[in-house]
């Protein structure tokens, strides 16, 4: 029989709702708490920063399922439904029993799954009268994703991007500008917040904590401006979710399901995209499928971080969440997947793993990019540095399930592709990576200081 490498969905079958897992999770996720009173957040706390309909999907707990607007649709249909392929030479190279199926939403426009949050984020604030946004941007994903999405939708953009990445990716920062943002490098003496962290360090390389206290101290300072955010927050993730439910669909056209899902985890965006709408039977009691998150050794909350109520930004601007946090003052090593090096985790996650309904993994940056490596000789596809995290813990499961000799079904997220990021690989392949090991010690202390 002919061997189906990748399944493609009709445009008409780009779903028209996300799924809002906490509709249906038993144990809810603690309220955010506004830092001063210990009181939960209403929806209205949050609109002098985001747009009120994403104020709203960010606390929405009742409805299961949200509409996707059409005109957010139709730019959907630029790149989406995106392909789901079996790695046949993965598996080859590997020599598993495993199938290996892979959601490739390195296919966007701008490189990564990004854009599946921007687009909406856009228009919503389009729709309320907003004329600019301000974000911050690690590696530049998101920075790009929103750049591209607010020239569709007609807004200005001022983007912070963390320093050492505005260094190490310069070409993410002309994309940016391409589609006509501005990109301000983080710490900048532009903001207060910027300027007490270069005055007390001026050496600091910054971090996305730093680069968002900067975007939220512009946004709320500038008439009809609000702040937008790529990961971490729960409306972000529900947006997501069209990874997540188009890659049931393309799983059923390949006659299979998944026995694992495994993303990437940065905040928990691709993760949670990928893996909310196959939770939902796990839930019910229907599916027993494992869901891996895979970090970087170098910045592990998940693995290695307390749950504990924790700032979102470093100079504490954001609401207290519920997350495994590895304290808001924690500078993560420089590793090369940018968009991994964040303290927390989004509080939905945090409560699924708090609840055993997900797992977590954390890889070396080595191991990560000898991942890459391989999925690039067999599949082709150079993937994202924050990529092959995913790419690493799918091929332990793979190994693992060829020690077993069991034939499982494994899916994870490519979030994005590399060629953007290829002074990383440059310094992989000329064996100038290294790992960083964390201590105890290290982690303790800015984990346990509440
Ligand atoms: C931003 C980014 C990530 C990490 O963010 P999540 O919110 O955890 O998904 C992972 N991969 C790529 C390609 C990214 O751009």
């Amino acid at each position: 029989m002919e061997k189906t490498k990748k399944f493609i969905l009709p445009e008409s079958d780009i779903p028209h709702q996300w799924y809002n897992v906490v509709a249906e999770m038993i144990n809810k996720p603690q309220p955010y708490l506004n830092p001063g009173t210990k009181e939960p957040i209403k929806a209205e706390d949050f609109y002098p920063l985001f747009s009120e309909e994403l104020s709203r999907q960010e606390l929405n707990q009742t409805d299961v399922w949200i509409d996707i607007p059409e005109e957010v649709r139709e730019q959907y249909k630029i790149y989406r439904s995106t392909p789901l392929v079996r790695a046949y030479g993965l598996e080859k190279a590997l020599d598993t029993p495993a199938h290996i199926y892979f959601k490739n939403e390195s296919v966007s426009p701008v490189g990564s799954h990004k854009l599946n949050t921007a687009l909406p984020q856009a228009y919503f604030n389009k729709m309320e009268g907003i004329t600019n946004l301000t974000t911050e941007t690690g590696a530049g994903q998101w920075g790009t994703a929103l750049a591209f999405a607010c020239k569709l939708f007609d807004l200005e953009l001022a983007v912070y991007m963390v320093k050492i990445s505005y260094e190490q990716k310069p070409y993410r920062r002309s994309l940016m500008q391409t589609w006509g943002a501005q990109v301000i490098p983080s710490p900048s003496m532009s903001t207060k917040s910027g300027r007490k962290i270069i005055t007390e360090n001026p050496q600091y390389q910054g971090s996305l904590g730093t680069a968002i206290s900067e975007a939220i101290e512009l946004a709320t300072q500038t008439p009809n401006c609000k702040y937008a955010l790529g990961s971490v927050l729960n409306h972000v993730s529900l947006h997501q979710t069209v990874i997540g439910l188009e890659a049931e669909k393309q799983m059923e056209m390949a006659g299979e399901y998944p026995d694992i899902i495994i993303g990437c985890f940065g905040g928990g965006s691709n993760f949670s995209g990928i893996s909310f709408p196959f939770l939902r039977h796990k839930i019910k009691g229907e599916k027993n499928t494992r869901f891996i998150a895979a970090e970087p050794s170098s910045c592990p909350k998940l693995t290695r971080g307390k749950f504990r109520y924790d700032f979102g930004d470093q100079a504490g601007f954001t609401p207290l969440i519920p997350m495994y946090t590895l304290g808001s003052k924690f500078t993560p090593p420089n590793i090369h997947a940018g968009g991994l090096r964040y303290h927390g985790a989004g509080s939905i996650v945090s409560q699924l793993l708090k609840d055993d309904l997900i797992e977590a993994v954390n890889v070396d940056q080595l191991d990560s990019f000898e991942a890459g490596v391989l999925f690039a000789q067999t599949e082709g596809i150079i993937p994202a540095p924050e990529s092959n995290h995913a790419i690493a813990a799918t091929i332990k499961e793979a190994l693992k399930a060829k020690e077993e000799g069991i034939a499982k079904t494994i899916l994870f997220n490519l979030s994005g592709h590399g060629l953007v990021d290829m002074a990383s690989y440059d310094q992989f392949l000329s064996g100038n990576l290294v790992n960083y090991s964390l201590s105890e010690e290290t982690i303790a202390q800015s984990r346990d200081n509440e």
